[in-house]
């Protein structure tokens, strides 16, 4: 007689999942479209920033030389020889022993060395007195201060958040090199699943797997498309799925359908064709499947995630997400972990790496749980802010023991 097969550890799966994607191709998108994607290519100034001296203040632009000497009670006054507003792009020279008006950001003219701001003047526009004597190079802002042309502003790899978007535009990119966002079909299965605004017969309950699914890949930076299979039945799923993926798909995601029961249609369609159906040591999401399916000459990743809408969306978190965001170029496809005291005793199974829904309190670093481990409570996820884990081989946890924590409502 053989021995049950142990289950997978999370690591395990975890691996057997990040192998099933590979990076996405680079694609080029204008800035309005670059937020939250990861850069392809380093970015190289075509310019420097700035890209001429120009005035850090409204004022006078002067020579340092003619205005020595000037204080509140003996101004020096000089003729206003030019007026520069910002834009201003035939500056002439400034002659010894004028001043010229000129305003934030307009190019400092030849011959000039300092600003005077308008504050320590009579600010006149004929002839203007000065009471200070500002050293060469005040309110000077100097070309290639802040980049010089030919030098990355921006490495490959770069997540572009508003500053990285604002320096590509500084120097002068409409566009940038990215990874293209993994495309993923969200599918949901079982005959007792309804829309969300239809009306619900007895025995039948609201999809929501899909919804949430889908989010979550839109969370990770993906394209999700949504489909509901209702009927239970092997062959149309397998028709179905692969039309869909005909259509041009980078992973399929299903929920439902593939723990012991009998009618668990993924299950029942994907084994013998490449995905794999296994046990993972973790709580909730035991019940996993993995692999590329194949339909003849068509095939496509899939990962196959238990139904009950906690055991879901968690276990998204912990084999998906990553992979999403890896594939995506993300150099850091995991949530942000941190250490936090536990707030209670909890009780926990050995054997199983328990995932719980949590709050974390960050200003005494301690996490609670929200509702309770059970894999249907959605209404606690919804509240929870942290995942916190309970190690495999822990049977209960004491209040203040240290626990992982992944970061659930964070950007990073
Ligand atoms: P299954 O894995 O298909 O046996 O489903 C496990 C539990 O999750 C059952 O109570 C299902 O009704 C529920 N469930 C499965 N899929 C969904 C879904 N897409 N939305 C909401 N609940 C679901
Ligand atoms: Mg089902």
């Amino acid at each position: 007689m053989s021995a049950a097969k142990p289950p997978r550890t999370v690591e395990e799966h975890r691996a057997v999942v990040a192998a099933l994607l590979p990076p996405t191709g680079v694609e080029v998108v204008p800035l309005a479209e670059a937020r939250g994607r990861v850069l392809a290519e380093p970015v190289t100034a075509a310019i420097s920033l700035p890209p001429f001296d120009n005035s850090a203040m409204d004022g006078y632009a002067v020579r340092a030389a003619d205005v020595a000497g000037a204080t509140a009670d003996s101004p020096v006054t000089l003729p206003v020889a030019a007026d520069i507003p910002a834009g201003r792009t035939d500056v002439p020279p400034l002659e010894p022993g004028t001043a010229a008006r000129i305003m934030t950001g307009a190019p400092v003219p030849a011959g000039a060395d300092a600003i005077v701001q308008v504050e320590l003047t009579d600010g006149g526009t004929e002839r203007v007195a000065i009471s200070a004597a500002p050293a060469a190079g005040t309110h000077v802002r100097t070309v290639g201060e802040d980049v010089f042309e030919g030098t990355a502003v921006l490495d490959a790899g770069t997540v572009l958040g508003a500053a990285q978007i604002g320096v590509a535009a500084a120097v002068g990119r409409a566009t940038l090199p990215v990874r293209r966002r993994p495309h993923v079909l969200v599918l949901s299965t079982g005959s007792e699943l309804v829309a969300p605004g239809e009306p619900l017969a007895p025995g039948q309950i609201y999809e929501s797997n899909g919804a949430m699914l889908a989010a979550a890949v839109r969370d990770a930076g993906g394209t999700a498309d949504q489909l509901r299979f209702v009927p239970d039945d092997v062959e149309q799923f397998r028709k179905v799925l692969a039309e869909r993926i005909v259509a041009g798909v980078d992973l399929v995601v299903t929920s439902g359908g593939v723990s012991a029961g009998a009618y668990e249609v993924v299950k029942d369609a994907l084994t013998g064709h490449g995905v794999e159906f296994v046990k993972v040591g973790m709580q909730p999401g035991g019940p996993q499947g993995a692999g590329v399916v194949e339909f003849g000459e068509v095939s496509c990743p899939v990962v196959t995630l238990p139904g009950n809408p906690v055991s879901s969306q968690v276990s998204f978190e912990v084999f998906v997400r990553p992979v999403l965001r890896r594939a995506m170029g993300h150099p850091y496809p995991d949530r942000p972990v941190v250490t936090a005291r536990s707030r209670e005793a909890l009780r926990s199974p050995a054997g199983r790496t328990q995932f719980r829904r949590g709050t974390l309190d960050a200003r005494d670093g301690t996490v609670g749980e929200v509702g309770s481990p059970a894999s249907h409570m959605l209404a606690a996820l919804a509240r929870a802010d942290c995942l916190f884990v309970v190690p495999a081989e822990a049977t209960g946890v004491h209040p203040g023991d240290e626990l992982e924590v992944w970061l659930l409502d964070s950007a990073l």
